[in-house]
């Protein structure tokens, strides 16, 4: 089907599906078993432009759309969903706020060292008491001149043990609640700044997920990202396009799956014959290209939003998050059903996908943010 896209949407497309197959695919699994991080798979997706796809070429992105990105997170994660979380965070949790609220100097600072994979970028919200509610951050930054002094501990930072550079949101004013929160882009090679414990998890496991430390970490004023107070619009507005690049790593994973699923039923006419197995696969494929239009939608519409600043695109990110992620995991869960016991095998195909599809629907906002993102459209408080 013929989704209008550009030549150039296309061939990029072409690219990332290249270098998946290529370069991305073959140590998956070794990776997943490892947690191995894919440090030189990032220099070759660098040198191809997918660490800055959206990042304006002035500072080294490759100055495309979110259409474009789409389309190649989700070649990459049907070929490795670690590296895609990986590669979306680099892109739409680190490079986007320092482009779109950074000042010059940190802009200059740290795009083009995470476009060109010198660094790859990490985002520190979490907290042991502050995920899903990120207003009750206990992270603090204290002015001092020119400089912010921050203090806390991040929990659950993608690419914590790899990263060069870190957005880190930190309360600056916590008598003004949501309002005290500030953000701040933050070289990771900082006195004070450090990698905690690393967090081993069910999937995803070659994305170097750690704790942050923050002890006494002096970070220049000229890094912060907004105006003093501006953190949690920083945040969510990031998140925003964060979901659109977390709901094509689902499809990803979605996409390997259905094929896995009818690739294991073509292979075995025992079980293809029976139509209650074909319907399942059936369901799963049509739900697959329902929640790519979704994410499609949701590009098109950031997109749009870069044009004309009144064009609002949470809803439609979290409609596309919410239904993704769910989407991928019906579909990794009916692979190993339908292998069976060899879909079961330790970091068989069917086994890391079903691993790596449940952890969508947690970050990024789990499926219920996405829910009360989508009811809060709607008029419901
Ligand atoms: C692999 C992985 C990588 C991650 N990477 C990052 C990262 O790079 N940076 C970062 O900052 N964070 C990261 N996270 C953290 C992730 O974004 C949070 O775990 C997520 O937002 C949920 O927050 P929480 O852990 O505090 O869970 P909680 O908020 O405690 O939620 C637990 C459960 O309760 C539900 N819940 C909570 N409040 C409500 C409510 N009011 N109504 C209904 N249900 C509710 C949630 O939906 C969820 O099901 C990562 C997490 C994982 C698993």
């Amino acid at each position: 089907m013929d989704l209008g896209l550009s030549r150039e949407q296309q061939e990029f497309q072409e690219r990332a599906r290249e270098l998946a197959e290529r370069v991305v695919a073959p140590g998956a699994a070794g990776r997943d078993l490892t947690s191995e991080f894919p440090e030189k798979v990032l220099r070759e997706l660098a040198a191809a432009g997918i660490l800055g796809v959206m990042v304006d070429q002035r500072y080294g992105g490759a100055g495309r759309d979110c259409v474009s990105y789409v389309l190649a997170l989700e070649e990459i994660s049907r070929a490795c969903a670690a590296t895609g979380v990986v590669v979306s965070v680099n892109n739409s949790l680190v490079c986007f706020p320092i482009e779109h609220f950074g000042g010059e100097e940190a802009r200059q600072r740290f795009l083009p060292a995470l476009c060109d994979g010198t660094h790859v970028g990490g985002f520190c919200l979490t907290e042991p008491n502050a995920g899903t509610d990120a207003s009750a951050q206990q992270t603090t930054a204290r002015r001092e001149g020119d400089d912010y002094i921050l203090d806390g501990t991040k929990i659950f930072v993608t690419n914590g043990l790899a990263c060069g550079a870190i957005v880190v949101f930190a309360m600056t004013d916590r008598s003004k609640g949501n309002k005290g929160i500030s953000a701040f882009a933050v070289d990771k090679c900082s006195p004070g700044v450090r990698a905690g414990q690393a967090e081993h998890k069910m999937g995803i496991n070659a994305s170097g997920t750690s704790e942050m430390l923050l002890e006494n970490a002096r970070v220049p004023a000229s890094h912060r990202l907004g105006n003093e107070g501006d953190g949690f619009k920083v945040a969510m507005t990031t998140l925003d396009g964060g979901r659109i690049g977390i709901a094509a790593q689902a499809l990803g994973i979605a996409r390997a799956a259905v094929e896995l699923s009818a690739a294991h039923l073509r292979e075995n006419p025992g079980k293809g014959r029976s139509q209650a197995l074909q319907h399942r696969v059936a369901e799963c494929a049509t739900e697959l290209e329902a929640a790519r239009l979704l994410t499609l939608r949701a590009a098109l519409t950031k997109d749009l939003s870069m044009q004309d600043r009144s064009v609002r695109y949470s809803r439609e990110a979290a409609q596309a998050k919410l239904f993704a992620a769910e989407t991928a995991v019906r579909a990794a869960t009916a692979a190993v059903q339908l292998l069976g016991p060899a879909g079961t095998a330790r970091s068989a195909l069917a086994e890391r996908l079903f691993r790596d599809a449940k952890i969508t629907e947690i970050y990024e906002g789990t499926s219920e943010v996405q829910k009360m993102v989508v009811a809060a459209s709607l008029g419901f408080r």
